[in-house]
């Protein structure tokens, strides 16, 4: 009997790690400085470090890194920020927790990455900012961000949540704007073991201002200058996270190689219709996601092609099976079917394959073998 082929694997991931992760919480229980302690202060300056970005700030998870992120940017009530609607549903929250008014626009065919082109037809006076993200472990590219930005007088703040370390144009995802939010959500490329996040930034003030919002909103204690709350990096998420940030680097590029392993294997299958998400940043792409489409070219339908691959013990997933816009808490936005197409297209043809970085050649081989043997039939 065959082992099944997880959608990811942290266990094996985590094996070598053991030793120095349980020593490094164990300093944080004999220290006891649970609440912004001393692993924090040294993974932010570290992340920063790694980044390539002056300041880090940890908070309590991506979602209130992006609507703290936006906040501290002086994004408010009645601003407009332009996201796509092809992410995960954090990214519009963290918009409508900021307190601005999101405004979706449609992503690009082929990437999955927001449409620059149609966004600029969503710009109006009101918009203050531009909410790129960074989806599946792929930039969207720096230049073009940054021009899209200048043209409009709009703020870049990076959804960074699947991108940690990622490369484009000699940016690292984060550093192409004002500022920038990470999760470390367990499965992201750099994960606790819990909930966590983080801002980064390069401008000093937005870095001071997020310090405060994310501690009540004091610069001091019990002197409260901003509209705060409490979502900070729990200590022992930080003591985990200082283990595993030195092999960020190597872990992404061990999913880079089988990437690349996927690409080479399933190029045959073009002709049927199975086409993997484009990379057009080469080693930069970290692949958070492995993803495939299955387009109508297919002979079967992705829902069968995942179901089948179920049955042959290999897990998939599907990020996202429902685009933003048509998500039901969120129809008073006042969006309707028909108006992201690439979007709802891609809703339906999306498969995300196992990826992880000790995902082994022998895994990629079975995988890729099944998915022609179901398609062949
Ligand atoms: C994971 C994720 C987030 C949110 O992160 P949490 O830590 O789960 O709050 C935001 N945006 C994207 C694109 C994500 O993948």
């Amino acid at each position: 009997m065959l082992k099944n082929i997880p959608f990811v694997d942290l266990k094996l991931q985590h094996q070598p790690l053991k030793n120095q992760l349980k020593n490094s919480i164990q300093e944080v229980l004999e220290k006891g400085d649970f609440i912004l302690g001393q692993a924090v202060e040294k993974f932010e300056t570290s992340f920063a470090t790694t980044c390539g970005a002056q300041n880090a700030i940890g908070v309590a998870c991506g979602t209130d890194a992006i609507a703290l992120g936006l906040q501290a940017c002086g994004i408010t009530v009645g601003d407009e920020v332009i996201l796509p609607a092809n992410t995960f549903i954090a990214t519009l929250i963290g918009v409508l927790h900021a307190g601005a008014t999101p405004v979706l626009v449609d992503c690009h065919a082929e990437t999955g990455l927001i449409d620059l082109e149609t966004a600029q037809k969503a710009v109006t006076p009101k918009t203050k900012a531009i909410l790129p993200v960074h989806l599946y472990g792929q930039m969207v590219a720096p230049s073009k961000l940054q021009d899209f930005a200048t043209t409009n007088n709009l703020i870049i703040f990076e959804d960074a949540a699947q991108a940690h370390l990622a490369q484009r144009e000699g940016y690292f995802a984060g550093t192409i704007g004002t500022a920038a939010g990470f999760s470390f959500y367990p499965s992201k490329n750099l994960g606790c073991f819990g909930d966590g996040g983080i801002v980064i930034t390069n401008d000093p003030k937005v870095g001071s201002k997020m310090r405060t919002i994310r501690n009540y909103g004091a610069p001091s204690k019990y002197v409260h200058e901003e509209l705060g709350t409490n979502s900070r990096l729990d200590t022992i998420q930080a003591a985990v996270l200082n283990v595993k940030l030195p092999y960020l680097k190597g872990w992404n590029s061990d999913r880079n190689q089988a990437a690349q392993k996927y690409d080479t294997l399933l190029s045959p299958m073009r002709e049927k219709g199975i086409i993997p998400i484009q990379n057009l940043s080469g080693t930069g792409h970290i692949y958070h996601l492995y993803v495939i489409r299955v387009t109508d070219k297919s002979p079967i339908k992705r829902d069968t092609l995942k179901e089948k691959l179920g049955i042959a013990g290999i897990s998939t997933g599907i990020h996202y099976p429902i685009p933003c816009h048509l998500q039901p808490a969120y129809q008073s936005l006042g969006y309707k079917q028909g108006d992201f197409p690439n979007s709802e297209t891609l809703s339906k043809q999306i498969l995300s394959l196992p990826m992880y970085p000790v995902i082994s050649e022998e895994q990629i081989n079975r995988v890729v073998e099944t998915i022609i043997q179901i398609i062949s039939k």
